[in-house]
Parts: C-alpha cells; structure tokens; sequence
C-alpha cells in the first residue's frame, strides 16, 4: 500500500452579518460532486505517474513491483494472448482526454500512453491497472445508481438534481449490457417454499407490437418472494424447463402452483408442484359459463355470489398464512360442508341443463379444494389468489412504461429481473454489485485535517 495525502484549497467569501445557515449550505452542496471530481482526477493522475514510473524505470525497480501492472495484448498475437513484457517506453499522452461517466459527473483523464519493449504494443498502463477494457467509458458505480433509479423511478430526478447525464439510450445500453440474465441461478430448495405461481401480463414493444411479460415467483415459508424467473415473449415449456432447473431434489413435493386457469399452465410444473386454479376468477368463470348457456347476468347473478361465498369463506387474510392448530376443525368442518354445497350445485346445474355451467364447476371445484386439502395436511395456507403476482407486474409493469417501450425482449427481461431481484431480494442484489464493484480494501481514504487560514483582512 502507497500512502500520499492531498492538499485541497478552497476559497470562500462571506457576507458578514447578512449569509444564513441555508445559503451556506446550499453552497457547499453544489461543490460536492465537482471537488470528488477533481479528486478523483488527481487520484488518477497520480497513480497513473506511480505506474509509468515503475514499469520504465526497471533500473530501480525490482520486478515485484511490478506485480499487477503493465499487463497488455500482445502485438500481432492472432490468438491475443498477454505478453510477457513488464518494460515500457514512455510515449506522452493521448491526445485528447478520454471521457469517463461516474456518479460524480464527466471526468476527462488524460491518457497516458506507454510502449512495451518486449513486443511494441502501445497501451495506456492506467487503464490496465485500473482493470477498465481499453473501450470503457463509464464506472459501475454510475451504472449502479443510474438502474438504482430506474427502479425507484426516479431516473429523472437523477439526471436532473446531479451532474449525471445520460440518456434513455444510454440507459437501455446499461441494461442491454447487463449479466443479470446470467446471474441469480442458483438453486432453490422446494422445501422452503410454500407457493409457486406464474401468470403473464401485456407488454407494449417496438412500434407498438404487443408483447407479454412472463413472470414466476415462490413464496417461502416465511412469506417471502423468491423470484423464479422473468421471461419476455417465451413460451410456458421454455419458462417451465428454465424454471425446474432451479428446483432441487426430485418431487413430487405437492407445493400448490397457483395460476388464474390459463390453459397453457394446466400440468406446469406438474412433477413438482400441485396445480390450483386461482380461485379469484372462480365466480367471473362461472358467469362466463353460465352466459354460454344462455343465462343472462340477472339469472346467474344469484349462483356466481354462491361461488363467492363458498371461496370467501377459506380466504385468509394475508397472502398466505400458518393455520393454527385450534382453526383447523373449523376450516375443515367448513370445507367439508363447502365441498357437499357445491356438490350439489352441480347436480342443480345438471338437472337444469347448464351444460358449461356444470363442466365448469366440477372443474373447479376439483382444484378449488386441492389447497384446503393441503393446508389441513401441511398447516401451511398457500396464496389461493395470484393477487401478489399482480402486485409484482404492477410494480414491474410501472417502470416498464415509463421506460422500456420499444425495448427488445432480452432488454425487457433484463430489466424486470433487476427489478424483482432489488425489491424482493434485496441482500442478494446488493452482494451482487458489491462483486460486480470489486470492493475488497484495496483503496481508502480518509479527511485528516480540515484548517481555514485565519482572514487576510478584517
Ligand atoms: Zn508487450
């Protein structure tokens, strides 16, 4: 470790007896993001004539201090392989200063250029100390913050209130470039989870294409979301072969999949998961189906709010909860009741001659049962209702629109992944970009002393 200090001046002019507390202030803050650049700047350079130094000055310098620098391409290496060659000539500087974004603003470094003596490639040894491709023009910190408010969305407030500057562009480059789509792979343990649920929304893409956003989530025994994965415009097999990779172990483990009855997800996941109608659409099915028999609202009215009641009366409170020992008589007690009255129904339904209305309901009734039949076995009560899924689209779907029109498919993917990771499993996003900074003790800094010169004159 090299220990330097920086000597900073400032000068300030106060207007005695009349500056308040909040000028002041005001003052300061907007010296902030100009002094780290300068900072910054000064850091740099000065690591920048550290390095040179050590890698032409082989005379004085034994050969480990040269660990870590000076690593470039070989000249002419059709294979681009590193060259050995730890010695340089000096070459000047570039001659204009190479433009880098951070979180600070625009910082224009001057380059230095260097020649290898051993195969004569030209390359900037600070860039290469500094483990920045020879194509970088931004920090990770400043993508950090730029998708950080993206997610908040407050990306304009960002732009805005700092010197940050970028643009929507400059923002789909970040997220296109993105290796979320590679990371957060690791696997899930089915017996930590206590729901599955998958269910899609719409999407508008490039010129107004209609897209659609795919999204399945677990919800552990804790009553946390475990993001399962975000797809854009992938068929269920896909998603499901994509999804089942992550799950451990070998099934069934009878874990409820919960999905609003669309056909494509009738046997998703079927090895691991049970499947279970969401039962929030029960009663708008049985309108639907009842309206196929030629019943009008007025008629169906009274048998759909029957639905209603019998789903109402297993509905808990929360997304999912622990049922008590002490409830469970009740529920079950009711649901065995439930399960006579709908019965019944149906046989109604039949002598009647609602010939969809009957297929409907025996269908539901089957799934409509599965998860109190798990509960009373498990004593875990599932979601019975995608209503969290919509939460997630309708958190992911706002920052979409705002932003991601027109966005291609791997982009939008990109992006509703940053933002399910960031909202439900936040300590994993922020190791990520901790790993994806490299912060590991290499550098730090600290204020020593800060003295104002008495005034020249009172
Ligand atoms: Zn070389």
């Amino acid at each position: 470790m090299m220990e330097q200090e920086i000597h900073i001046t400032l000068r300030f002019n106060l207007a005695t007896g009349k500056v308040n507390l909040n000028e002041i202030v005001y003052k300061l803050k907007e010296l902030r993001d100009p002094l780290m650049l300068k900072i910054l700047e000064g850091v740099l350079m000065s690591y920048d004539d550290l390095i040179t130094e050590r890698l032409s000055r082989t005379d004085i310098y034994p050969s480990k201090d040269r660990k870590g620098l000076g690593r470039h391409l070989r000249k002419g290496d059709p294979e681009e392989r590193f060259c050995r060659g730890r010695k340089i000539k000096k070459r000047g500087y570039r001659s204009r200063p190479r433009q880098f974004s951070t979180v600070f603003g625009k910082l224009y470094l001057r380059l230095r250029m260097a020649q290898c003596r051993s195969c004569g490639a030209f390359y900037s040894p600070l860039l290469s100390a500094l483990q920045i491709g020879q194509y970088a023009r931004r920090e990770s910190n400043f993508e950090y913050n730029v998708i950080e408010a993206v997610i908040d969305t407050n990306y304009r407030r960002l732009i805005d209130g700092r010197s940050i500057d970028i643009s929507l562009g400059g923002i789909h480059n970040i997220v296109a470039g993105s290796d979320i789509g590679h990371s957060f792979q690791e696997p899930v343990s089915p017996t930590d989870l206590s729901g599955i649920m998958a269910d899609g929304t719409g999407l508008k893409q490039y010129k107004g294409r209609k897209g659609e956003l795919r999204a399945v989530i677990g919800l552990t025994k804790t009553g946390r979301v475990e993001p399962l994965g975000c797809f854009t415009n992938t068929g269920w097999p896909e998603i499901e072969k994509t999804v089942k990779e992550r799950i451990t172990g070998t099934g069934p483990f009878n874990i409820p999949f919960i999905y609003d009855g669309e056909p494509g997800l009738d046997n998703f996941l079927s090895d691991v998961a049970e499947s279970q109608r969401c039962t929030w659409h029960g009663p708008r099915g049985l309108y639907h189906a009842l309206w196929e028999d030629g019943l009008k609202k007025k008629e169906s009215r009274p048998e759909t709010d029957k639905i209603k009641q019998f789903i109402g009366i297993e509905l808990p409170e929360g997304d999912f909860e622990i049922l008590k020992e002490e409830d469970k008589e009740q529920v079950k007690s009711r649901y065995e009741s439930s399960k006579s009255e709908i019965k019944e129904l149906v046989e109604t339904f039949r002598e009647k001659g609602y010939k969809h209305g009957t297929a409907y309901l025996e269908n539901l009734s089957e799934r409509l049962f599965t998860n109190i039949e798990l509960w009373l076995k498990t004593g875990i009560i599932a979601p019975k209702t995608t209503s969290l899924l919509e939460r997630v689209f309708r958190e992911i779907g706002r920052r979409l629109k705002r932003i991601a029109w027109g966005w291609a498919d791997k982009t939008v993917t990109n992006l509703s992944k940053m933002i399910m990771i960031r909202q439900y499993s936040r300590k994993k996003w922020e190791q990520y970009w901790k790993d994806k900074l490299g912060i590991k003790g290499y550098f730090d800094i600290e204020i020593l002393t800060v003295k104002i010169s008495p005034c020249k004159h009172f």
